[in-house]
C-alpha cells in the first residue's frame, strides 16, 4: 500500500483554481521530486500533504486513512526559515523533541536534541539564535527540527532555493544521506531540474495551471550515492 496517496485533489483560492485532478501514490522509502515553476501550486500541494489546509476536491490518504490535519508523521521544511527567532538552535530542536517524546526524561531529551543537532553538523552552533546563523545553517536547523518530529515522511518545500550554489550542493548531499541512512520517504518540492534529477528516484512535473496537474512522471536510474566529491569537498573550499 502507498504510504501517502492523493486522489483527484483540487484546490482553489476564491476564483483561482490552483490545483486540479492531482493523483499520486507515494511508496514507502521513495524519494520523489515534484518539479514546477514558481506559482504553479507547489507550496499549496505541500500544505495539503502536510494537512495544514484541506483540498476542495478529492482526498489525501496516509496509510489508507484520510488525513484531516497536521501530524508528527509528516515533517515539513518550508522554503523560508520558520524557526523561532527567540530560541537557540538547541531550543528550536527541543521544541520538536519535547512535542514528540513527552514521556522521556530530561536527560534522554537532551541526548536526542544533541543527536539531531549533530546529524546536521551544527554542534558548534547549538547556542546560537537564528539571527546569528547563515541561511544554510538555518535550513539545517529546519531539517533537524523536521527530523526530530520523527516523521515517516519528510516534505521539503524548496528548502535550498534561497541558498548559494555551494551550500545548496552540500545540503543536497546531506538530504540524500538522511534519506539513505534513515530510509525515510522524502518528497522534495523544487524548481531546480538538476536537483530533482540528482536526488530523486521519480520526478513528477507539475504542469502550470490554472488548475495545475501532474504531467507524466519519469524515473531516474542513476547509481547512489552520487559522486560529487569534487563539488562538495570542504578541503577544496
Ligand atoms: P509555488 O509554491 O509553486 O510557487 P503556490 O502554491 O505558493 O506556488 O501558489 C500557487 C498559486 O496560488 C499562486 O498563484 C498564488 O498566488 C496562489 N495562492 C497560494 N496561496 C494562496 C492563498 N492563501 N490565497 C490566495 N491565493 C493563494
Ligand atoms: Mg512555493
Amino acid at each position: 500500500m502507498a504510504i501517502l496517496e492523493l486522489k483527484g485533489v483540487g484546490k482553489s483560492f476564491g476564483r483561482t483554481n490552483v490545483l486540479a485532478g492531482i493523483d499520486l501514490a507515494i511508496e514507502e522509502g521513495e524519494f520523489i521530486a515534484i518539479l514546477g515553476f514558481s506559482g504553479s501550486g507547489k507550496s499549496t500541494l505541500v500544505s495539503l500533504m502536510a494537512g495544514l489546509s484541506q483540498p476542495d476536491q478529492g482526498e489525501i490518504l496516509l496509510h489508507g486513512k484520510k488525513i484531516t490535519g497536521p501530524g508528527a508523521d509528516r515533517g515539513v521544511v518550508f522554503q523560508s526559515y520558520s524557526l523561532m527567532p527567540w530560541l537557540t538552535v538547541q531550543g528550536n530542536i527541543a521544541l520538536a523533541v519535547n512535542a514528540t517524546t513527552p514521556k522521556a526524561s530530561a536527560a534522554e531529551r537532551a541526548e536526542m536534541v544533541a543527536k539531531y543537532i549533530q546529524m546536521v553538523g551544527l554542534a558548534h552552533a547549538a547556542d546560537r539564535r537564528p539571527a546569528e546563523l547563515s541561511g544554510g545553517m538555518r535550513q539545517r536547523v529546519a531539517v533537524a527540527r523536521a527530523l526530530a518530529m520523527r516523521p515517516e515522511i519528510l516534505l521539503l518545500d524548496e528548502p535550498l532555493s534561497a541558498l548559494d550554489a555551494l551550500t545548496r550542493a552540500k545540503l543536497q548531499d546531506e538530504i540524500e544521506a538522511i534519506w539513505s541512512g534513515d530510509k525515510k520517504t522524502v518528497v522534495l518540492i523544487t524548481n531546480d531540474v538538476d536537483e530533482a534529477l540528482l536526488l530523486a528516484d521519480r520526478v513528477i512535473p507539475l504542469n502550470p495551471g490554472p488548475g495545475a496537474t501532474f504531467g507524466p512522471a519519469f524515473t531516474v536510474d542513476l547509481p547512489r550515492p552520487r559522486d560529487r566529491t569534487a563539488v562538495n569537498s570542504d578541503e577544496t573550499f
